[in-house]
């Protein structure tokens, strides 16, 4: 995956030699293509293939501890842990809102808190954040008295409002809440953890002083700068820094996994879900008809109900997209406009033929689209598919995940255990990686790269982070001893 230039000189070469000064950095042609500014783009040298780009220099426009990369679930996770912890830290997303999938992408599920006993097993800031949402009336979940039920009325209760809700047969705790309200209270525990933030900020490349990081350059309206700090953590989801830290990565994925689907997520909104229940209850064999007959017509069938108050007419919609590459711009565009087709085609024949239907309207289409799966870092440890299989603890456990669903694979044990080592990089310094691009084999991905499971390893490496920098020390070397006890007094469940 190292891109070359014109001289042979890999990406990963070229910013080895990359000077860092005080208030510039300056760079020499890279090979990947951006803007360049009116000065440097007479010295561009156009050959067929390639551009060679012009030496430049850079704003340096912060320097800051720990600069996170990417404001989805593990950047929120990582940027509040780092700045509670006491380093000065820096987040940068590339979209106008934070949350990633959880907001953007219109995924409003934070399932398997707890394990199918009813025992929670994530709590520290994914708990904060769904007490703040709470408040607001932006959360619905089963009542804590009815996790770990089997009592067969309240497993069909819960299950009517969501599969998510069940496990194995049992209520377990798992949520759903506002993507707006989200948005608007993510924000506030940044500004009241005093992390410094980018929005429309595009992180496209770390700086590297031979395999350590040394920050990150990104790309705005403000053009490019440079974001100088101790440690880069890349929470990107796709791991958008790897290739150019020279950092490892894998992206197999099993065509047939959750995790090779792209999805086009959008929201109806005045859906009579009562007269189309009913319609279901005394129509099931035409209604499973329509929804042939529509997935013919080049639409798809199914979605979920909201069930946030005051939401119980809006519907989610979440076709998925097989196979499609989630880090290649012309896939993604594709996918963008095939998916807005497909919703019209569904809406329509949903509208025309679907009781409950005939009123409603799409009031939103995901302003982000729907990714699961990418490139997975190459760490110092990779989750494997028997660290599934195991109810033993790493020693540098620093997160715990209910099991899921595994389909036909049965469950052996209630949680699974994620070592701190799988956010490191291997042969890279001062780098973490904590998002779904964690280091795991696929099948471990497939299962444990959800929302919670990112905001927890996101917590790890944030407290991980400011631990390193406050005691002087690599990465690799801190005690994991201190790491988890501060884990724990923040609200972490751990072993032990
Ligand atoms: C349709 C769909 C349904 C799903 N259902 C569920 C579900 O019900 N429950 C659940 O828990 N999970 C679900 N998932 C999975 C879950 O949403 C993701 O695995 C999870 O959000 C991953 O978190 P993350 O932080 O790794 O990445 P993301 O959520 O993708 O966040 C990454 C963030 O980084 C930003 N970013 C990316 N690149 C850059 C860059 N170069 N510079 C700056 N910013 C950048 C993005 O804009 C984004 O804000 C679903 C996913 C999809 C697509």
């Amino acid at each position: 995956m190292k891109s070359q230039n014109e001289n042979g000189i890999t990406r990963r070469e070229f910013f080895r030699n990359t000077t860092i000064t005080g208030a510039a950095i300056a760079a020499g042609a890279g090979g990947m293509l951006l803007p360049v500014s009116s000065s440097s783009a007479q010295q561009t040298g156009i050959t067929g293939k390639t551009i060679k780009e012009a030496a430049r220099e850079t704003r340096v426009c912060r320097t800051a501890d720990v600069v996170v990369v990417g404001g989805g679930p593990g950047g929120i996770g990582a940027a509040l842990a780092a700045a509670r912890s006491g380093a000065d830290t820096v987040l940068i997303e590339r979209y106008e809102h934070l949350g990633g999938m959880g907001t953007g992408g219109l995924v409003t599920i934070i399932p398997n808190l707890s394990d199918f006993s009813g025992k929670q097993q994530i709590a520290g800031i994914t708990q904060e954040w769904i007490d703040r949402l709470n408040k607001r009336e932006a959360a619905d979940y089963p009542k804590k008295e009815h996790w770990g039920s089997d009592d067969k009325k309240l497993v069909a209760y819960y299950q009517n409002r969501s599969f998510f809700n069940i496990r194995e047969q049992r209520v377990i705790y798992s949520v759903h809440i506002d993507a707006e309200i989200s948005k608007c209270i993510l924000q506030d525990m940044m500004e009241e953890a005093k992390v410094k933030t980018y929005l429309h900020a595009w992180g496209t490349e770390p700086i590297m002083e031979g395999n350590k990081a040394r920050g990150v350059i990104f790309e705005s309206k403000s053009g490019r700068q440079a974001v100088l700090a101790k440690i880069v953590i890349d929470s990107t989801g796709d791991g958008d820094l790897l290739p150019y830290a020279g950092a490892d990565f894998k992206m197999d994925i099993e065509r047939t996994m959750r995790i090779a689907n792209l999805s086009f997520s959008y929201w109806i909104d005045n859906v009579d879900l009562k007269k189309y229940e009913d319609y279901k209850a005394s129509h099931t064999k035409e209604l499973t008809d329509h929804m042939r007959e529509v997935r013919k017509a080049g639409g798809h069938g199914g979605f979920l109900a909201s069930n946030l108050k005051n939401q119980e007419h809006v519907v989610w919609c979440f076709p998925r997209y097989a196979n499609s590459s989630q880090v290649d711009v012309d896939e993604l565009t594709r996918v963008e406009f095939k998916g807005r087709k497909d919703m019209l085609i569904t809406h329509d024949y949903f509208k025309k033929n679907i009781p409950g239907f005939e009123k409603s309207f799409i009031v939103l289409s995901n302003p982000q689209l729907g990714t699961r799966g990418a490139r997975r870092v190459t760490g110092d440890y990779v989750v494997k598919e028997k660290d599934m299989n195991t109810d033993i603890p790493f020693p540098d456990t620093v997160a715990v995940f209910p099991d899921v669903d595994r389909g036909k694979n049965s469950i052996k044990y209630p949680v699974t255990y994620m070592p701190y080592r799988c956010m490191i990089p291997a042969k890279v310094d001062n780098m973490l990686v904590a998002c779904r691009a964690f280091a795991s084999e696929m099948i471990v991905n497939e299962y444990f790269n959800l929302i919670p499971h990112c905001i927890a390893l996101g917590e790890a490496a944030g407290v991980a982070a400011a631990q390193a920098i406050a005691g002087n020390v690599d990465l690799r070397k801190i005690d994991i001893k201190a790491l988890q006890a501060t884990l724990k007094k923040r609200g972490v469940i751990l072993p032990g």
